[in-house]
């Protein structure tokens, strides 16, 4: 829709953040009938929900906070989730070592019977005790490691989930604009009228629209503040929290969960085929959400923690990669950072009779419920349109049969037997059936066009630039995929030059 549409349009609901949360509810609104516009001022989960640790799990942890209604809800969603992404979401098994003197057996063992049995847990393996002196889950650590418990829980590509919510609601007509920042909304006539900056060419435009979701995670508060001159004293409570990456530490395709003294606990995730993923940290933070770093002290904390495990020590020059998000959690004045609740706040307010609904916290595994939430305010405000539907709906590229990944891995590579099983399984957990749209006719890796490397080819990154709002190198190479931690760092000069190449072919045409 160009900017002249827009500008004569009221759009019934108009979504600030293009993370998880905003693209979750986009896609949910326009689904059931409503106009939906979202602005993102940067890329798409270019915040928080590219940072996360990428479960989608209950929580187990949460279990000692008493937040049940979380753990139950999370707990429902991931094998909903998995069904309808499983391409992005994969289930994955949680080793959990027990050690004498932290929590005793007795406390992991309810707290795992609860988790297997609160959730509805359907088609998820159960809990099991593991003799780590035999099981090859017990060969990375150290020998005073004898027993452990095993459960389930799923794993997440965070990124690029969110690229396909948006794609979703495109596809049901939502506008989704990134590098689009929401700069003032004014009260006018029991509408908001909006102003957006495009923050490539710093053109503004004026959308008009009945009601504003601000989804903007770590930035809800100043949105509130800056953007809707609505002085509400501070409800977000900002929690940092890291992750490193190091040169793979096992060669199974199980995941530890390992406690420490402090009462925290953190994850060794297998990542990325090469690597393991630890993480995480928690602690206030009070900067600006977009500078977010991990510090020195965090890099030690979990180089650390991870070593009391691990029969190989691990030190800072292990380290291939970091990043770091923030955790926009509603301030429920805890005193600790770790025990700020997880769970999402959602306030609904007229300003001036012109509604708005805000939100706190929440988890990239409890979105779609997230969103039905909103969903309830929306319709109380808008009118009813359409039913809550989400559960029962494949994101793009998850319409698979039987949601099996394996067998479209297979029948991916008998329909393009060119691509090498490792390209053909990247692409697939990528794209899932979406892979067949840039795949097309190609009959050889030539027909795909330029190989920047690891077959990220020119017929992808168009595809990315087409569908799926990819602007620069960083978009491509760390958040659409991860291919940034596998090739060199001049291939982003590269890229650069290529997507720089085809805008000028784009303006000249
Ligand atoms: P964001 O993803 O931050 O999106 C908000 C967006 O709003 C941003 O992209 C921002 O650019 C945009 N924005 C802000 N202001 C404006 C404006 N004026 N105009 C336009 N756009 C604007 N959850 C799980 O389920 N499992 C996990 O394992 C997990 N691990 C985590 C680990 C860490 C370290 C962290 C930090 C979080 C973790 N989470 C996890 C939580 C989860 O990542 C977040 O709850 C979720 O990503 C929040 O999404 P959001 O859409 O609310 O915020």
């Amino acid at each position: 829709m160009s900017e002249q549409n827009t500008a004569d349009k009221i759009f019934d609901v108009f979504v600030i953040g293009g993370g998880v949360n905003g693209c979750g509810i986009a896609r949910d609104a326009v689904g059931r009938g409503y106009s939906v516009h979202l602005a993102e001022m940067n890329d798409l989960a270019s915040g928080t929900s590219s940072k996360a640790t990428k479960l989608i799990h209950g929580g187990l942890r949460y279990l000692e906070y008493y937040e049940f209604r979380l753990v139950r809800e999370a707990l429902t969603e991931r094998e909903i989730v998995w069904r309808n992404a499983p391409h992005l979401v994969h289930p994955l098994r949680f080793v959990l070592p027990y050690f004498k003197g932290l929590r005793p057996a007795w406390m992991l063992r309810i707290g795992l019977f609860l988790y297997d049995y609160i959730g509805g847990r359907k088609k998820l393996p159960p809990t099991r005790t593991l003799d780590l002196r035999h099981d090859e889950a017990g060969k990375p650590l150290k020998p005073i490691f004898s027993k452990a418990f095993e459960y389930s829980d799923c794993w997440v590509n965070d990124a690029r989930f969110v690229a396909l919510n948006a794609r979703d609601a495109a596809d049901r007509g939502a506008v989704v604009r990134t590098r689009c920042k929401v700069v003032e909304a004014r009260r006018d006539g029991g509408q908001w009228r909006i102003r957006l900056q495009d923050q490539m060419t710093w053109a503004e435009n004026e959308v008009r629209a009945k009601l504003i979701v601000n989804a903007a995670g770590p930035w809800v508060d100043s949105v509130m503040e800056k953007v809707l001159s609505h002085n509400e004293p501070h409800q977000v409570r900002l929690v940092q929290g890291s992750h490193i990456i190091v040169p793979k530490l096992f060669d199974h395709d199980r995941c530890y969960i390992f406690q420490n003294p402090d009462g925290r606990i953190i994850f060794a995730i297998p990542y990325e085929d090469e690597f393991t993923l630890i993480g995480t940290t928690d602690q206030d933070y009070k900067s600006d959400p977009a500078k977010v770093a991990i510090t020195p002290e965090e890099t030690d904390y979990l180089c650390k923690a991870a070593s009391e495990y691990f029969a190989k020590e691990i030190t800072p020059a292990d380290i291939v990669w970091t990043y770091s998000g923030v955790r926009p959690l509603y301030d429920d004045h805890a005193s600790a950072a770790q025990a700020a609740t997880r769970d999402y706040v959602i306030k609904e307010e007229l300003i001036d009779g012109v509604p708005l609904i805000n939100i706190f916290g929440g988890k990239i595994t409890t979105y779609r419920r997230l969103s039905e939430s909103i969903l309830e305010h929306v319709e109380k405000t808008l009118g009813a349109r359409g039913k809550p539907w989400t559960a029962e709906a494949p994101l793009p590229g998850g319409d698979m049969p039987n949601a099996d990944l394996d067998a479209f891995i297979r029948s991916l590579l008998a329909r393009k037997p060119f691509l090498s099983p490792a390209l053909a399984r990247r692409l697939a957990k990528a794209y899932g059936t979406r892979a067949l749209l840039f795949l097309k006719d190609a009959n050889s890796m030539a027909d795909l066009g330029r190989d920047f490397g690891k077959g990220l080819t020119a017929a992808e990154i168009d595809y990315l630039v087409a569908q799926e709002w990819a602007v620069s190198a960083e978009d491509i190479l760390w958040r659409r995929s991860k291919l940034g931690l596998h090739l060199p760092p001049e291939v982003a000069g590269e890229i650069s030059a290529y997507l720089a190449a085809k805008q000028t072919a784009t303006v000249l045409q």
